[in-house]
């Protein structure tokens, strides 16, 4: 990867790639939230019953190439959902980034884990 790739050439590459496949009929809006939730649950299962300290070991350990995966699986599943149900993702994101930055302010909330209800 080039680290130039854009989201709009990730998303043609998951179209092109269900449409070879005639997937898009398992792909509602339903089974594309599911698929979201269960593959970032995915990225959890390294970590269970894992303590603190081995938890921290993780990414420099074996497992880090499981959690790459996963972390693809997301990213394809809300790629795919952005794709089937024409949402402009990046501006999703941003908008998104808008109403975060409301709720915490910079100068408020620096170095802060508190939540926005609680500052
Ligand atoms: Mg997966």
């Amino acid at each position: 990867m080039d680290g130039k790739t854009t989201i709009t050439e990730l998303k043609e590459e998951i179209r092109k790639f269900n449409a070879e496949r005639d997937w898009d009929q398992f792909h509602s809006a339903k089974d594309l939230a599911i698929a979201i939730s269960l593959e970032a649950a995915e990225v959890l299962e390294p970590f269970v019953y894992k303590s603190d300290a081995q938890s921290k070991d993780i990414m420099s350990g074996t497992k880090r190439q499981d959690i790459e995966d996963e972390l693809a699986d997301v990213l394809w599943a809300v790629l795919m959902f952005a794709e089937r149900y024409d949402i402009d993702i990046s501006d999703a994101l941003r908008a998104k980034m808008k109403k975060s930055a409301l709720k915490y302010p910079a100068d408020k909330v620096r170095g802060s884990n508190k939540k926005y209800n609680e500052y």
